[in-house]
């Protein structure tokens, strides 16, 4: 399986991910606009932290639910929890070394309209959209802890 390496800009962050790039999503809403986030989805078993714990912050807002990682330093957030998929990892695909961005599909995402966007994503039975479950993640991942 296909490894990738990633991280923030100043080097505080690294981390590793396991799996292969089926596509990307681009996501329309107020953070993801600002961030130009390319997210890639992977289980946390998928993710390994391998040094920046310390260097993370979390910017929350609205309704709480996702959790936005960034760079102390830098201020760049290679990767995230998202509040459509709080168990799953939500790595920024420009955070990762030598991926070629522009050979890989990306989907948009209405998140302007999330609820709607959900929605319908839900009724088209779309896979990888587990909703707001807010179930306890105990699979141990390392430094993704929300601190509260
Ligand atoms: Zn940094």
């Amino acid at each position: 399986m296909a490894s990738y390496a990633g991280g923030c800009h100043c080097g505080a962050i690294r981390f590793r991910v396991r799996g292969v790039i089926d596509e990307l999503v681009e996501c329309n809403c107020s953070i993801c606009a600002k961030t130009a986030y390319l997210h890639w989805e992977v289980e946390p078993q998928q993710f390994e932290l391998e040094k920046g714990e310390q260097a993370l912050s979390n910017y929350r807002f609205g309704t709480l639910q996702s959790q936005n990682y960034f760079c102390r330093t830098c201020g760049i957030s290679p990767f995230r929890r998202s509040r459509s998929d709080p168990d799953a990892i939500d790595i920024n695909a420009r955070c990762l070394d030598g991926v070629a961005l522009d050979s890989i599909p990306i989907v948009p995402f209405d998140g302007v309209h999330w609820e709607d966007q959900m929605r319908r994503l839900a009724a088209t039975g779309e896979p990888g959209v587990s909703g707001e479950s807010g179930v306890s993640d105990e699979r141990g991942e390392p430094g993704v802890s929300d601190g509260t």
